[in-house]
Formats: structure tokens, C-alpha cells, sequence
């Protein structure tokens, strides 16, 4: 493959973005362009659970000042995920470890401790008990909340998320093209070149594949192998909803709970409270899908229907193209935290490929630790 000077990503989700803002912050001299369809067009979430992992990608590797964010997307804290299906009336993922604990004068792990009464998870850690009080933080001695890393993430509003990349994209010199990829035209080495809707042709030495579920790059036009992972994992459709707050305070957790034919979510952001019913279309239809939601949620407004299919293509990076984010794969939306990280995890951990021309440079965003007091 020949040395890569030009990049050019095509959409501007959240995955493109990070790519085009990683390669950019890691490769400054790298020409880096992004094709992006506006913003009301997207298949945009109401609200998104990101993990600690997020977290760190954003405000270490890419430096970008806690407070900045905050301000910028107002997310909720969360701490995990509290699922309520199985023996008991619910178990609890936290971001922090808890029954994989050994407290000091215990002689085994918390999980040996835990027993099978309905709500024995209730206060089986500090990051459970804070979410049975629908707490997000201690109060430390100082009478401030106790923030720690890696044992918090956010829920927010993915359309305030894309805004602030979007900004990110261009501080860190990304040229945004803002248009429709209408055809991609094929080579010996891929994709020769990309022409869109209002006619522009675009060339370059490398493609990035950020068009989400329907991968026109890697999937569409190179017809690379894909692999489902139907009927394992069944889910392909969510009936989506927002209802107003009201008088509730924002839970510092998600919900989830086992429906017939997949499983009802609930996302608390600051303005709303956002739920969701996951469920496969060969065993639920639309209406039952939608009346198991509104028997959970009475409240949720008006819905909308998202089709997704799981599985993923067997070389994400195939000839010019990288395919990333739900390009690439896609599992469940109960699992789907993962994909937002996918560039940091690509263009951002790991060294940078050494078919790129230019040497890389030290990025010019200096990466600031995240204090707790930083974001009091
Ligand atoms: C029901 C559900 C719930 C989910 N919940 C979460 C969650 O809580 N947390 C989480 O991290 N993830 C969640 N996900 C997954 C989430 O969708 C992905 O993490 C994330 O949105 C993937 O981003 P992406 O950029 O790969 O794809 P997308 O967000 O789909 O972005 C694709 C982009 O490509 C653009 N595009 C498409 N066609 C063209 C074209 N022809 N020309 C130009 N641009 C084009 C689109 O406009 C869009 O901007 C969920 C998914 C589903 C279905």
C-alpha cells in the first residue's frame, strides 16, 4: 500500500468524528478531511451511555478540560447499569469493582458474601448503595461530592455530543465537507474515488468507513465478508421514547429489564428521561414492541422505530478503507457503549500504522488529568 498523506472520513457520528479528531491530534501535518450529512439528518439517539473508558479517551488522550464538557453537552453522572432480571429482583453492573472486591478484614470476596435473597444486591458495594439511594457521589469530609475516575460515566444527549466534536473536529484542522456520499468508485486498492450528491468528487490515500450500520464504503462498495451474529444474539429493531422529568430526580444509573422478546432500557439525561424497548422482529411485532415499552413507561411520548442487524465484517481494514464504529460491527445497544471508542482504541492507543508518510507528532492538545475538584 502506498504512503498515506491524504485521509478522508465519510460520517460525521460519533465514530468519524473521533477518528478524524485523533488523526489529527496524533498527525498534525496529516491532511484529514470529513465528509458529514447535517446533523437533523442523523440516526441521532436521544440520550447515550458512555463508560469511564470514554472518559479517559476524551479528557486524557485528547486533553479536553472536564468543565468544557460539561458545560458544553450537560451530561448526567452515571455508575453503572442496574439490570432487573434473573432470580433476584436485580443485580447491578458498576463502573467499579464490586463483588470481584476483598475487603481487608474479610477472608473472601465480596461476590462469596452475596446471597440469593430478592435485593441482596442492594447494597452489596458503595457503587450499589449509592445507586439504591439514587446518590451519584459521597460527600467526602470537605462536604464536596467525591468524584473518583474510572468509577463514573455520563449519560447525554448524542446530538449535543456530535455539536461539541463537531467544534473539536474543526480546532484540530479537519476540513468538514458538509454533503451526501452519493457514489463510491472502485480500484485495484480499494475506493479510486467518492463523488456526492451535489456532484464533488473526492480522492484519497486512505478511507475511513464511518457510516454507521450501513457501512457504504467497506460493506456496500467493496462487499466485504460480513459475519452476523443472528440468530445468536436475536435483537434487530428498538421502539425508542423521552418522557419530561417531572418531579423525579436523575437517576445515577441506567435501567434495564427483561421483556418477552428482548429488553426495556431507561437513560436518565438532565431534561429528559429517555427509555427503549431492544426486541427481535421474528418474535414481537411493532405494536406489542411498542405497548410493553408503554406498560413499563406509561409516560413516554411519541416513539420511533431504529432497525439494526448484529454481527460485523471479518477485516474492518480492507485495501484503502478502515471501516469504524457500527461500520465496522455492531452488537447490542446493551453492549453498544463500546463502539464510540472504537477510533480512540484504533487511532488513538495503538501506534500509528507505519504506512502513514509523516512521522508523528506530539499533539498539540495537551492531555490534563481529570481532578475531582476540576468539575465541583
Ligand atoms: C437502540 C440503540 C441504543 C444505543 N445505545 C448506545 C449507548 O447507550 N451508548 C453507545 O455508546 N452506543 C449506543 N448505541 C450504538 C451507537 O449507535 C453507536 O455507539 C454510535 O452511534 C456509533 O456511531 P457511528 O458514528 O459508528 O454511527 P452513526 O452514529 O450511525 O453515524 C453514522 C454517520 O454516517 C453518516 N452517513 C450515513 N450515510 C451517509 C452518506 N451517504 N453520506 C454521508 N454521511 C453519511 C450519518 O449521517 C451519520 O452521521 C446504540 C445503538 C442503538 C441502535
Amino acid at each position: 500500500m502506498k504512503k498515506i498523506n491524504e485521509v478522508l472520513v465519510v460520517g460525521g457520528g460519533v465514530a468519524g468524528l473521533l477518528a478524524a479528531i485523533n488523526l489529527k491530534a496524533k498527525l498534525p501535518a496529516l491532511s484529514v478531511r470529513l465528509v458529514a450529512h447535517p446533523l437533523e439528518n442523523d440516526f441521532a439517539l436521544d440520550a447515550m451511555a458512555v463508560t469511564p473508558a470514554f472518559l479517559d479517551h476524551i479528557h486524557h488522550e485528547l486533553g479536553l478540560n472536564p468543565l468544557t464538557f460539561i458545560r458544553a453537552v450537560g451530561p448526567a453522572f452515571t455508575l453503572g447499569t442496574r439490570y432487573q432480571w434473573g432470580p433476584r429482583d436485580f443485580f447491578d453492573y458498576t463502573y467499579e469493582f464490586q463483588i470481584d472486591t476483598k475487603y481487608a478484614r474479610l477472608r473472601r470476596e465480596t461476590g462469596f458474601y452475596v446471597g440469593a435473597g430478592a435485593r441482596a444486591f442492594e447494597m452489596v458495594g458503595p457503587a450499589s448503595a449509592l445507586m439504591s439511594h439514587g446518590r451519584a457521589f459521597y460527600r467526602g469530609v470537605d462536604g464536596r461530592p467525591e468524584l473518583s475516575e474510572g468509577r463514573f460515566g455520563y449519560h447525554l444527549p448524542q446530538k449535543a455530543l456530535l455539536n461539541l466534536l463537531m467544534e473539536m473536529a474543526k480546532h484540530a484542522r479537519v476540513q468538514v465537507i458538509k454533503g451526501k456520499l452519493a457514489e463510491a468508485r472502485k480500484n485495484d486498492e480499494g475506493i479510486s474515488e467518492i463523488q456526492l450528491e451535489s456532484g464533488q468528487v473526492l480522492k484519497a490515500d486512505l478511507y475511513v468507513d464511518a457510516t454507521g450500520l450501513q457501512s457504504l464504503l467497506l460493506g456496500k462498495a467493496l462487499e466485504s465478508k460480513y459475519e452476523s451474529f443472528a440468530p445468536g444474539l436475536a435483537c434487530d429493531r428498538a421502539v425508542v421514547g423521552s418522557f419530561p422529568r417531572g418531579q423525579e430526580t436523575v437517576a445515577p444509573n441506567a435501567f434495564v429489564s427483561a421483556a418477552e422478546a428482548g429488553w426495556i432500557w431507561r437513560i436518565d439525561t438532565l431534561p429528559t428521561i429517555t427509555c427503549g424497548h431492544a426486541y427481535s422482529s421474528a418474535h414481537c411485532d411493532d405494536q406489542k414492541a411498542e405497548a410493553a415499552l408503554r406498560a413499563k413507561y406509561p409516560n413516554c411520548g411519541a416513539t420511533r422505530l431504529l432497525n439494526f442487524r448484529q454481527g460485523r465484517y471479518e477485516q474492518a481494514w480492507s485495501g484503502n478503507v478502515v471501516g469504524i464504529g457500527s461500520a465496522a460491527a455492531f452488537i447490542e445497544p446493551l453492549a453498544a457503549a463500546g463502539p464510540a471508542v472504537h477510533p480512540g482504541a484504533v487511532f488513538g492507543k495503538v501506534d500509528v500504522p507505519p504506512v502513514l508518510a509523516r512521522p508523528p507528532a506530539r499533539a498539540r492538545i495537551t492531555p490534563m488529568k481529570l481532578h475531582p475538584r476540576v468539575l465541583l
